[in-house]
């Protein structure tokens, strides 16, 4: 019977519940433990897949097709044997959606629809379907205590602990301890508090996570331990660490797997860690530094290319370099020449994935520059489709466009499938400006890339899969004359004959996909394309 570790936090938000949870199943994996992560979001939207990445960060994808909150990249990058899917993000909205559906239908019999028992038994059905099959679910919830929109979800809690026993359920409550400068102490009151505030709900956790900037001293931990009515061995210390890869080993050295297991009842063998040791190590020492220009919309929250982040941190512990991101606000780098400059200090450049036409032309600018000066370049979908727009334009000298920057384009190079595919092989613009025209390509598709390319040789295979996120598409009526012009379109959609990938062979490293490589990045090896970019970007920088 799968056992639940439930995670709340409490203090303040943003104290890395993600990456400490995903820890706690890194080290438990490294046991041989079957583990599996569900986040819970209190919120209203239905998923995050419209939600602005300013507000919420990046939209994580799952192989499935789910559109996440970015908590999932962590629990991905933290396992290797659990792929996240549907079942393991779950918002407010959603559940009461199902709730409203089920009553629409008129499921409930004439019953009062409330939130207990109603919303929580919805709640608690999800967390028990997304651990099935597993020893072990660890189950996030998102927010603070004392919130109230996280209220239905610690009142599922509690009642599953109940239900469900002391051998298959705990809680593990992530605090703050901060330290007061002026009286040179770190203080344990807004801890006690939360699990006050925990305790008027009827929760009391199990374990707690205590976060600081500064050491917590054993008198502290005494303290904690003493007022919360938590055992002392399960007050754990998680210090601000240089590497987020070092929390599993945090975790492992306070025995809190041990604690996990004893009190699961589960026999299994000691971790061995070296992997994630590996990791650390490489990230800590690099033998040097390169700087990769990202040319993007989000650029001043860095959690809206979360995974792009990290991919190109694992490559660089693929290689032993520090990888820096300069961050260039795609719509300043239109008309501001500092700015402009600044890309020459830049040993590669990237444009990632987005959406809408703002600042569309900063990263044209971007692309000519990397394609003119033989500088790395990585386009990841918009990216990919801004490269193909920029080569039509400036080598094929057409007045290319996607049509969803300008809908009336008379070289619409990128546009919807239904716009360009209809029975007579012509271009069909839609009139109802409201629709956006078919659904978005969503989730891992297969690819297969073409024999001799770049691509192919990077990836060692001439079959892949990858996740995607998008609507418009490479127009294949614009195939020939692309390659014709000297792009290289080197992968094709296994289905649909889709353009996957192009890239330009007189460059040295100049390559666009249509997909998200970021979402299937490890620590534990990277992954192959981002491997390759900064190995090109390293080149480039020894050859300056
Ligand atoms: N806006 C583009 C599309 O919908 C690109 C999307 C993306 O970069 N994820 O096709």
């Amino acid at each position: 019977m799968t056992k639940f570790i439930f995670v709340t936090g409490g203090v303040v938000s943003s104290l890395g519940k993600g990456i400490t949870a995903a820890s706690l199943a890194a080290v438990l994996e490294a046991r041989g433990i079957n583990v599996t992560m569900t986040k819970m979001d209190p919120y209203i939207n239905v998923d995050p897949g419209t939600m602005s990445p300013f507000q919420h960060g990046e939209v994580f994808v799952t192989e499935d097709g789910a559109e996440t909150d970015l908590d999932l990249g962590y629990y991905e990058r933290f396992l290797r044997r659990s792929k996240m899917s549907k079942s393991n993000n779950f918002t407010s909205g959603r559940i009461y959606q199902n709730v409203l559906n089920k009553e629409r239908r008129g499921e409930y019999l004439g019953g009062t629809v409330q939130v207990i028992p109603h919303i929580t038994d919805e709640i608690k059905s999800k967390i028990l379907a997304s651990g099935a099959g597993y020893d072990i679910a660890i189950i996030e919830i998102g927010g603070t205590v004392g919130d109230i929109e996280s209220l239905p979800f610690m009142e599922a809690v509690r009642q599953m602990q109940v239900e469900l026993g002391r051998k298959q359920a705990m809680l593990m409550h992530l605090t703050l301890v901060p330290y007061i400068a002026s009286a040179g102490e770190t203080k344990t009151k807004p801890t006690q508090h939360s699990v006050k505030e925990l305790r008027s709900i009827g929760l009391q956790p199990d374990v707690l996570i205590c976060r600081s900037d500064h050491h917590i001293s054993l008198d502290n931990r005494r303290k904690i331990a003493l007022f919360t009515n938590v055992e002392e061995r399960a007050v754990i210390m998680c210090e601000d660490a240089k590497s987020i890869y070092q929390i599993p080993r945090t975790l492992y050295e306070q025995d809190l797997d041990d604690l996990v297991c004893e009190r699961f009842g589960i026999d299994a063998p000691e971790a061995d860690l070296s992997d994630w040791d590996e990791v650390v190590n490489a990230q800590l020492n690099p033998e040097s530094t390169i700087t990769v220009a990202m040319v993007g919309k989000y650029v001043e929250l860095p959690d809206a290319y979360k995974s792009i982040n990290e991919s190109l941190l694992h490559a660089g512990i693929t290689h032993k370099v520090a990888v820096e991101i300069d961050y260039i606000d795609a719509e300043r780098l239109e008309s501001d020449e500092a700015l402009f400059a600044q890309l020459q200090d830049a040993d590669a450049i990237l444009v990632p994935g987005g959406f809408g036409e703002r600042g569309t032309l900063g990263k044209i600018r971007a692309i000519t520059y990397a394609r003119e000066n033989n500088v790395p370049y990585l386009g990841i979908c918009l990216g990919m489709q801004l490269a193909v727009i920029e080569y039509a334009r400036n080598v094929m000298r057409i007045d290319a466009n996607s049509s969803e920057f300008d809908r009336k384009s008379a070289e619409p190079i990128i546009g919807l499938i239904t716009e360009w595919l209809d029975e007579r092989g012509e271009l069909q613009i839609r009139s109802d400006d409201s629709d956006l025209g078919g659904t978005m390509r969503l989730g891992a598709q297969q690819a297969e890339l073409v024999s001799g390319s770049k691509l192919a040789q990077i990836y060692g295979a001439n079959n892949i899969t990858e996740r995607h996120r998008h609507r418009y598409e490479m127009n294949n009526r614009y195939i020939e004359p692309l390659e014709q012009a000297g792009m290289t379109i080197s992968g094709y959609s296994a289905k649909q004959h889709l353009v996957e990938s192009v890239e330009i062979s007189e460059h040295p490293w100049f390559i666009a996909v249509q997909f998200h490589p970021e979402f299937t990045s490890s620590p534990r090896g990277g992954h192959p394309l981002f491997n390759s970019f900064v190995n090109a970007a390293k080149s480039y920088r020894t050859s300056q």
